[in-house]
């Protein structure tokens, strides 16, 4: 393993407070995964913090019916560590219900499912520490490592580090600087739905054409509304492109690929390649689609607008109701007006918690990602910081998805081990990408 410190595993540093080889930020996909290969290879050196109390996926963003766009077999080890005990097919097995999610035949499983199973592996580790939110990590020296803090002071020290603190929803600039009545987040709408009480035809708007924008439109018309204006940027509210040549880019042999390319290929292939991830699963909008054609049967009239082509660009409040102007991709601009307006506008990196200095950064300077995840950094050679689901520009279009999961955690475990505890082998492979 890359040299540690002078603190034997798990033992109290200087202060009284424990010492990890590995203390892993974030508790969400990337890190469970990391924790569960460890369980092998690095029994006890792995400590997970998150800062919600118990184990959540996404919570907010669980609509009834929503499906999960990735293959169950890419879980949190399968790919690279087949009979792990946290595999997907284990958890179907020991909780009784494999026999009845077969017959179930999912094309693609429920998110709710997907969470489930998260939630089961979480309770398997004894490695995560819940009610813990890292707002600081200082470098105390080589040799040393890192002390991690928490709001009342340092809660561990640890020799390596992977952050792995996920997403955060991205609000657009028009609607940053003030607090609008009426406009809410994607992951919100079940607590405002649900206390609110909406007329039917009160209108809302949806701003953002990818994914949860898609779903967003389905649980409004769920919650019995029908004026909603479904707004996206680009020409058309593009599918998920799911087909063979995409999935190509979520495999070992395109990361490798993709690594030795100059990075303003690789900008330009992450811009061209994002229909692969950021898409909308074609069975959403056939199923919104759908909805609002048998309302249309039944009701007489259609809830949902659907205005691909247009870009928000001012949003303020007048007489009780949003109003958004809009930027139109044919020319000139249009004007709504809304008592809800939902943001599905993505995401973007949860911020670094490392004290700046750490990394000796330029303001706004990105960190350099190695192939192994880790960052460039002075003391790099002793003490990692490694960082899960923050290197779409260096690693491509798959880095921030679940398929490639454990093949992420594994390249870390075996940069921290020094050796192939986990091989990656992708060797049947058809497609010459240049
Ligand atoms: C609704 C939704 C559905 C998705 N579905 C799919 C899908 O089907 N297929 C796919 O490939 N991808 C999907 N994604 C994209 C991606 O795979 C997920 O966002 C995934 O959860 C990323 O895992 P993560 O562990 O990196 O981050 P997260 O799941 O965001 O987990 C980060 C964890 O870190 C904790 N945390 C953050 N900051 C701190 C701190 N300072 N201290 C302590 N803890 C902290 C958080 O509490 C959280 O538990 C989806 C994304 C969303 C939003």
């Amino acid at each position: 393993m890359v040299s540690t410190s002078a603190h034997a595993p798990n033992s109290p540093a200087p202060h009284g407070i424990p010492h990890h080889r590995v203390a892993a930020i974030g508790a969400g996909p990337a890190n469970l995964s990391l924790a569960a290969l460890a369980g092998d290879v690095l029994p006890h050196d792995v400590v997970l913090f998150d800062r919600r109390p118990a184990h959540a996926w996404h919570p907010g963003l669980m609509h009834p019916g929503v499906r999960l766009q990735t293959s169950w077999i890419k879980d949190l080890t399968t790919l690279v560590d087949p009979r792990n005990r946290l595999s997907f097919l284990n958890y179907l097995v020991t909780t009784g219900r494999v026999y009845a999610f077969l017959n179930a035949q999912f094309d693609a499983i429920p998110r709710l499912e997907y969470d489930r199973y998260l939630s089961w592996a979480a309770e398997q580790l004894t490695s995560i520490r819940y009610g813990v939110d890292i707002r600081d990590v200082r470098f105390a020296g080589a040799g040393e490592g890192f002390v991690l803090y928490d709001e009342d002071g340092p809660v561990a020290t640890s020799d390596h580090l992977v952050v792995g603190t996920g997403t955060r929803p991205h609000v657009p600039d028009c609607f940053r600087d003030r607090s609008i009545p009426g406009v809410l987040l994607a992951e919100e709408i079940g607590e405002h739905f649900e206390t609110c009480r909406c007329a039917p035809y009160e209108p809302a708007v949806v701003v953002g054409g990818g994914q949860t924008g898609a779903e967003a439109v389905l649980a409004l018309l769920s919650y019995g509304l029908r004026e909603i204006r479904w707004i996206g940027r680009r020409p058309w509210f593009a599918p998920l492109d799911d087909s063979p040549p995409a999935n190509d880019f979520f495999r070992p042999a395109y990361l490798r690929h993709f690594q030795a390319l100059p990075g303003q290929v690789r900008e330009r292939y992450v811009a061209e390649q994002i229909l692969t991830s950021d898409g909308v699963s074609m069975s959403t909008l056939q199923e919104l689609y759908q909805a609002n054609y048998e309302t249309w049967l039944s009701e007489g009239r259609s809830p949902v607008m659907m205005l691909p082509g247009r870009d928000v660009v001012e949003a303020g409040h007048q007489d009780d109701l949003v109003v958004l102007r809009c930027r139109r991709a044919a020319g000139g601009h249009e004007r709504h007006t809304a008592r809800h307006v939902v943001l599905a506008t993505g995401r973007r990196p949860a911020p670094l918690p490392l004290a700046p200095d750490v990394l000796d950064l330029e303001p706004g300077e990105e960190p350099y990602v190695e192939a192994d995840y880790s960052l460039r950094w002075k003391h790099a050679d002793r003490h990692k910081v490694f960082v899960q689901n923050r290197a779409q520009p260096s690693h491509g279009v798959a880095d921030p998805n679940l398929s490639l999961l454990s093949v992420r955690s594994a390249a870390i475990l075996n940069s921290l081990l020094e050796r192939e505890a986990f091989p990656i082998r992708d060797e049947q492979v058809q497609t010459l990408w240049a």
